[in-house]
């Protein structure tokens, strides 16, 4: 069941770079759409269809998503590295925000990838999220907007960051800087529906501290070999976490990443993960898809690179089962 949630038409993404520009192609979705809901005989290409899609990712009119019932803060967290979880976070962020919510990404990874994919400057002086942990500066000093949309903000890293795991060891309260950075005052003068962390490739202090910040934990699974290993150890964290540092803390969302339905390896895994997870995991699942590898290059996430492509879409059917989960208040503790 899950594989058939899996967009399977064989629309090739487009070889050439960045997406048309949503101006261009509104009309030329609309006349196309008109001409086929007229019974003409209007010619409904590949191209075409995708100039349709992509309009839908772009416009939030028909689209807009539901607020959560209250602020949700999710930490996108699995010591696997390369899984996707920087991918997920700015993707379902960047959904989210194009379709009316606001939301706020913090990077809190080393590599400053999720920076990288909104368009953030990272590198250098910039406040970022190093200064925040080591209670030098306010969140607020720290956020940044990204091009990508007025709704969406991120708290940046840079390679400062790299160093706090070790100097976050002999600090007070090392566990929980982060919270206390994200106090609900400052959330509710930044006012953000959706608060997306994501952490680094390791199950140390900045990954706790994303936990211990978080009421969820978002665990983006890639759809392959090896994909469940660690999981187990993953999971004994948590389950630590809750017990001594956060008991509201739920794995409220699993999301199948990376699925290549060319393989029965990629079915295999899914339903290994649906059987042990049930309900948590999304039926949304996200396919292996080159223009998703492609955006961050851009300094963009796959939304606003290319809107029509098949990773567009299902990052934004993913963003519309969380918001949906969310307004019915599921996995909020
Ligand atoms: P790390 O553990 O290093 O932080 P990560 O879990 O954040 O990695 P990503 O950086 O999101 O993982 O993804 C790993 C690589 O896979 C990246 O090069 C990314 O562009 C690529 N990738 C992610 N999702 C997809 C996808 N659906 N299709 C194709 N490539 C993808
Ligand atoms: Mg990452």
């Amino acid at each position: 069941m899950g594989a058939a949630s899996v967009p399977r038409e064989t629309t090739p993404d487009r070889p050439d770079g960045p997406s048309v520009a949503s101006d261009v192609l509104r009309p030329m979705s609309e006349s196309l759409t008109e001409s086929i809901s007229d019974g003409e005989s209007g010619v409904w290409t590949p191209i075409a269809e995708e100039a349709a899609q992509a309009m839908q990712v772009l416009h939030a009119d028909s689209l807009s998503l539901p607020k959560p019932a209250r602020r949700r803060v999710l930490t996108v967290a699995n010591q696997k590295g390369g899984v996707g979880k920087t991918t997920s976070a700015v993707n379902l962020a960047a959904a989210l925000a194009l379709h009316g919510l606001k939301v706020l990404v913090i990077d809190l990874d080393p590599q400053g990838n999720a920076s990288t994919a909104l368009g953030v400057e990272h590198r250098g002086d910039v406040p970022s999220i190093y200064e925040v942990l080591l209670g030098d500066l306010s969140i607020r000093d720290a956020i940044a907007v990204s091009d990508q949309s007025g709704n969406l903000y991120c708290v940046p890293a840079t390679i400062d960051l790299a160093g706090s795991e070790i100097e976050l060891v002999s600090m007070a309260q090392r566990e929980s800087r982060l919270k206390e950075a994200l106090s609900p005052e400052v959330l509710d003068e930044i006012a953000p529906d959706y608060v997306f962390i994501d952490c680094p490739p390791s199950l140390g202090l900045l990954t706790v501290n994303a936990m211990v910040a978080a009421q969820e934990v978002l665990i983006p699974i890639q759809c392959e070999y090896y994909a469940l290993e660690g999981l187990g150890q993953l999971l004994g964290n948590i389950e630590l976490v809750q017990a001594h540092l956060n008991p509201g803390l739920s794995v409220s969302t699993i999301l199948l990443t990376m699925y290549d339905g060319r393989t029965k390896l990629a079915d295999q895994v899914t339903k290994e993960v649906r059987d042990h997870f049930g309900d948590v995991v999304l039926r949304t699942i996200i396919p292996r898809s080159v223009k998703v590898s492609e955006a961050p290059g851009f300094g963009q996430t796959v939304l606003a690179y290319d809107p029509g492509s098949r990773g567009a879409r299902s990052y934004l059917d993913a963003a519309r089962e969380i918001a949906e989960r969310g307004a019915k208040g599921q996995g909020q503790g």
